[in-house]
């Protein structure tokens, strides 16, 4: 609510002209915590009719994900749209002969937001249709960039508005509902996505990937180093000495943190991610 001086108001919402029962409410339903409670709050202001839950799969998520969202959607009552390009990310970067890092990621541009884009075009008019984003108020600076990417459609961030919740209040928030929070949040991921492997993450979460999941970093490390065979030195990470940047492989991050230990994690699972 926003208040005046003297009478609390509604926070005027930037609708598309028609009435709200003719809108279409499409969540971009990741599988990650905050979706879900978006979705949520989406269910509690305008009903479930006209609820969509879109999820992109990059055919590389935890497999909890899916039971995630098949209980998240059970619970709404909706039937969610999974759509899917077929590829993984490695796949990807091997088609672009490029490998995706924090800055550029055409996995997420291609197995994520072009089959939710031909989705809407095929089923959701811009003129009656939102869609929603389940980032929340502490990732709120990237809202004008995500608004500017999915036009014609107008965006609204339901996560944004108050009040505020913390990652951990939704995870309650989900438990009370009677749905299993994912696991990854439990297994210490901030983000569930792409089974802990994201080539978006930082040095601090490969490291942990490979603390609590070694084979998937060895499948990662695989990949990786598949693709170095063929474009050269070039990485996920990167690391900058005496003031130069350069690529920091997967390799060699594993090698530093498991210099001391034994026996090392090798890229043996590889061949399992390559079809996953
Ligand atoms: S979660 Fe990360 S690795 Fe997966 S598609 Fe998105 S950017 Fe790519």
């Amino acid at each position: 609510m926003a208040m005046t001086a003297s009478h609390p108001q509604p926070t005027p919402t930037a609708l598309p002209g028609p009435p709200t029962d003719e809108l279409l409410h499409v969540v971009q339903f990741s599988g990650g915590i905050g979706s879900w409670a978006t979705a949520m709050r989406i269910k509690a202001e305008y009903g479930t009719d006209r609820l969509v839950l879109l999820a992109a799969d990059t055919k590389a998520e935890d497999p909890d994900l899916w039971r995630f969202v098949g209980d998240a959607a059970a619970h709404l009552g909706v039937t969610p749209v999974i759509v899917a390009d077929g590829r993984t990310p490695w796949q990807v970067f091997a088609d672009q002969r490029f490998i995706g890092n924090s800055r550029i990621a055409p996995c997420s541009r291609i197995l994520k937001q072009k089959p939710c884009r031909d989705w809407l075009t095929a089923n959701a008019d811009p003129a009656t249709t939102i869609l929603y984003v389940g980032i929340d108020w502490s990732e709120q600076l990237r809202t004008p960039g995500i608004e500017r990417g999915w036009k014609p459609w107008a965006v609204r961030f339901p996560m944004c508005e108050p009040p505020d919740l913390t990652k951990a209040q939704m995870l309650d928030w989900a438990r009370a509902e009677g749905i299993e929070p994912p696991r990854a949040y439990a297994n210490g991921f901030a983000h569930n996505n792409c089974f802990g492997a994201c080539v978006r993450a930082g040095q601090q979460q490969w490291r942990h990937l490979l603390q609590v999941a070694p084979e998937r970093f060895a499948a990662a490390e695989a990949e990786e180093e598949h693709l170095r065979d063929e474009l050269g030195d070039v990485a996920i990470l990167r690391e900058r000495r005496n003031g130069v940047s350069r690529p920091l492989p997967l390799r060699e991050l594993r090698r530093r943190a498991t210099a001391n230990a034994a026996p090392e994690h090798g890229p043996s699972a590889a061949a399992a991610n390559r079809s996953a």
